[in-house]
């Protein structure tokens, strides 16, 4: 009897080892190398358009076959029409989209966003695109602070509709509760939040600003290019995810006009390897003479409109002055109080690029800056 149980236990052992490792058994859920599956992936093709001073982003999706997310090799170039985007004429309109980096898209089964380069016909950078020509050193850091109103029907989120809050500003800025904060921003900054963070974003964080209906976010990332695309897709996820709730994003430095309400900035922290691992005060000092020298070639990167904001009031110095201080949210650079505490060595703060700015030109004008400054030996 024992002898029976036992041939019946290796016939089922068997059966089983068999059954695991063969692919055709009806049973079996594995695809077969021939038949991978594939799945309709869906490729928001972002970029910049012509518009001036601040140009829009677009976006349109191509769907496309893949066994699992593509990587930005597999990601072909595309077109659109660029006398659309003033960005061609109507007689020679194909403009051409070169993907330079991949996002996951969250918000979308399937989803990626593919950030844009556009090209002219011929492959050559067409004129509006600056991240083709900009200065990049990986080791360089930047930190981007984009703050911005959030806005509906014309005015600031909670704004009444003739004049302003009763209340004026002092109880926002990292403010709580419904009768500062009402009941739409956090839902929105909070999914914006995670889905930058889905993507891979290098969010760092967010806070409720000055003025009533005002937030800001921070982007890190090493590299002018890394940090800028970060930051136009960040800008790209928070205007799509608005529309569903009948919002804008104004990103303009002082859409309040000459009132007693914050404008917005982009403040861009940076530091390189060499004020990270070195500094000294000598250096720092150098450093400071040379983005006074060029103060007028960083403000006309650093935003459109920016004298309606750099006033020398609401935490801003004059547009025409450079000053720099420590812990000095009134100066042109604020050095953090870390920096002389730690021989020099650290990141600045420099409060001028406002909340239009284009981060690729920012960054790259301040790398030029620094490479006229030589190292001390
Ligand atoms: P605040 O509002 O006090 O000016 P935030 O916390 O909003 O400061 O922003 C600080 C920014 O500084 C963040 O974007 C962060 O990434 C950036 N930052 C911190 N350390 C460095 C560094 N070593 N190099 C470049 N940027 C940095
Ligand atoms: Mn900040
Ligand atoms: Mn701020
Ligand atoms: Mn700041």
């Amino acid at each position: 009897m024992h002898e029976i149980q036992e041939i019946l236990r290796n016939i089922r052992h068997i059966y089983c080892y068999v059954v695991s490792h063969c692919h055709t058994h009806p049973d079996s859920t594995e695809p077969k190398d021939n038949q991978k599956s594939m799945a309709k992936y869906k490729l928001e093709y972002i970029w910049l358009d012509g518009y001036q001073p601040v140009p829009n982003i677009r976006a349109k999706t191509l769907v496309k076959d893949f066994d699992k997310e593509p990587t930005l090799e597999q990601l072909p170039n595309w077109g659109f029409d660029g006398s659309s985007t003033q960005q061609a004429e109507g007689h020679s309109s194909d403009c051409v989209l070169k993907p330079v980096a991949k996002f996951h898209d969250a918000s979308r089964k399937n989803g990626v966003i593919v950030l844009c380069e556009v090209l002219l016909a011929d492959l050559k950078p067409h004129p509006t695109n600056a991240r083709a020509t900009i200065l990049d050193d990986p080791e360089t850091w930047f930190g981007f602070e984009q703050e911005y109103f959030l806005y509906k029907d014309g005015l600031p989120l909670g704004f009444p509709k003739e004049g302003f809050p009763k209340e004026g500003q002092g109880k926002y800025y990292c403010g709580v509760g419904y009768s500062h904060m009402g009941s739409i921003a956090r839902e929105i900054v909070e999914k914006h939040l995670d889905l930058c963070l889905d993507a891979g974003i290098n969010h760092e964080g967010i806070n409720a600003e000055v003025a009533k209906g005002q937030w800001e976010f921070q982007i890190f990332g090493k590299g002018s290019k890394r940090a800028a695309d970060e930051m136009c897709v960040a800008r790209f996820i928070l205007n799509r995810l608005c529309e569903s709730y009948g919002v804008d994003v104004n990103y303009h430095c002082k859409p309040l006009g000459a009132t007693d309400w914050n404008g917005s900035g982009m403040h861009a922290n940076f530091s390189t390897k060499f004020l990270r691992e070195v500094g000294g005060k000598e250096y720092f000092e150098a450093l400071m003479a040379a983005f006074d020298k060029y103060k007028v070639e960083h403000i006309a990167v650093y935003g459109p409109d920016n004298h309606l904001r750099l006033t020398g009031h609401h935490e801003t110095q004059s547009i025409h002055k450079f000053s720099f201080g420590i812990a000095d949210r009134g100066a042109s650079i604020r050095v953090p109080n870390s920096m002389p505490k730690n021989a020099w060595k650290g990141y600045l703060e420099d409060r001028r690029p406002n909340s239009q700015g284009d981060p690729y030109q920012i960054a790259s004008r301040i790398l030029e800056t620094i490479a006229t400054v030589p190292l001390p030996k």
